[in-house]
């Protein structure tokens, strides 16, 4: 089924991805979305243990952790086939965050990592504020070092899966101290004194996951939380950005890819004067557009991820990342609405496919980066790098 060199055992994983989404979770997508993403408890505990039991959750994971030790290609594989599904049900793989095994201290590890790895503990990241968005540096939250702890303040909001985290990666501006200004990140504990959930907004798409705002109040926390070095914080989200930005990528190829086919198989059997819609050229050359476009995306980033693998040097993954990210997301923005429109007036429906992809992927746009953004960094490494090295 695939149009791209890819090994056996890439394509094993590619149809054990596909099976567990057609099996176990694209039956609860009606179900989940007429529920504010809820689908009962039992349901939701057997998806994440077979999601571990086939080696999906914890993909991007050294096998000596834990993990299952996947390429990228490997994961981008896995994750476009969970990008055919809601993410209410697709996040129930999950990976924890790749950049930490190299960084983190061996109490981080024995604290943190490891049992998010097995699936015990949850993450989110708190580094949106109201003042800094797209703006990361502006951040306004701060860290000051009081002897063997550090005070964290400040306001984050959009945090993603709050509701379901025990800890929170923080980052904040350091205060005081030759440091001052840089930034850092931190592991805090949910229940942590001063750590507060301010409200949860509700969002275009139905997740069972919140986007919480959380203050942080004077917040103690030992010095030991301190990822890395005072100074290193950037770093490890621009990590996050890279991964998370070919990620979505492959999300929406996995998206696209089933607007096209439930779109098309609905062209074939929706009759209007007397003839199957799809029979209209108006019809069938979207279908074309959204297949030739997949097409494009796809390549790109399976690509992206083979140069990850071989080790590119890491500004040009940084605009290779955006680029796959940019063209990927905003294809499925076109794809998305192009199936609404076959489907007509169903298209309009919450319990219709296309309109839940429809909503659902134009966050895609936004968060990690928006295409604004992306742009902006693509602009940049054109300029430093020339067409050759990113392109060529
Ligand atoms: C559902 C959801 C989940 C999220 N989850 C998390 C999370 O878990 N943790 C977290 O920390 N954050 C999270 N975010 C935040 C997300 O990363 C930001 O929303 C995103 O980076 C954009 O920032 P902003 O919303 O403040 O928009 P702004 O930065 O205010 O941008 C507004 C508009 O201006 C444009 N713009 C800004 N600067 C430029 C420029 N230089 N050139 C051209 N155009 C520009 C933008 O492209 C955009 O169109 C989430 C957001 C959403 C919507």
């Amino acid at each position: 089924m695939t149009t791209y060199p890819l090994s056996a055992e890439d394509l094993e994983i590619q149809q054990r991805a596909r099976a567990f989404v057609d099996e176990d979770l694209i039956s609860w997508e009606e179900h989940a979305e007429a529920n504010g993403g809820q689908i009962p408890d039992d349901e939701r505990r057997k998806q994440r243990e077979r999601a571990i039991e086939l080696g999906l959750s914890a993909m991007n994971m050294p096998t000596e952790l834990g993990g299952t030790g996947m390429t990228t290609l490997q994961q981008v594989l896995v994750s476009e086939q969970i990008g055919r599904v809601t993410n209410a049900l697709g996040w129930c793989v999950f990976t924890p965050p790749a950049w930490a095994p190299a960084v983190v201290s061996e109490h981080q590890m024995q604290t943190w990592i490891l049992p998010t790895i097995r699936g015990e503990i949850h993450e989110c990241y708190a580094i949106t504020e109201a003042g800094a968005g797209s703006d990361v540096d502006a951040i306004e939250a701060t860290a000051r070092r009081d002897g063997d702890e550090y005070v964290l303040n400040g306001e984050k909001m959009h945090v993603t899966s709050y509701n379901h985290a025990s800890y929170c990666f923080f980052q904040a501006k350091i205060a005081g101290g030759p440091n001052e200004g840089a930034h850092a990140m931190f592991f805090v504990d949910k229940q942590t004194p001063g750590v507060r959930h301010v409200r949860d907004p509700t969002y275009t798409h139905t997740y069972p996951d919140t986007h919480a705002v959380v203050a942080f109040d004077d917040v103690r926390v030992p010095a030991a939380t301190l990822v890395g070095e005072e100074g290193d914080g950037m770093a490890f989200t621009y990590e996050w950005f890279r991964y998370e930005r070919l990620m979505i990528a492959a999300r929406c190829c996995g998206a696209a890819e089933r607007l096209i086919d439930e779109a098309t198989a609905f062209a074939k059997q929706r009759v209007q004067f007397g003839r199957p819609i799809i029979e209209n050229q108006a019809i069938s050359h979207t279908l074309a557009d959204s297949l030739t476009e997949l097409w494009a995306a796809r390549l790109m980033t399976y690509r992206l991820a083979e140069n990850i693998d071989a080790g590119v040097d890491v500004k040009i993954q940084h605009g290779q990342c955006s680029m796959a990210k940019l063209y990927a997301s905003e294809m499925a923005g076109r794809v998305a609405d192009r199936a609404v429109q076959i489907f007509g007036g169903r298209g309009y429906m919450r319990e219709n496919v296309a309109e839940r992809f429809w909503r659902e992927v134009r966050v895609d746009r936004i968060w990690e980066g928006t295409s604004e953004v992306q742009r902006n960094i693509i602009a940049d490494q054109l300029q430093k790098r020339g067409t050759g090295a990113l392109v060529g």
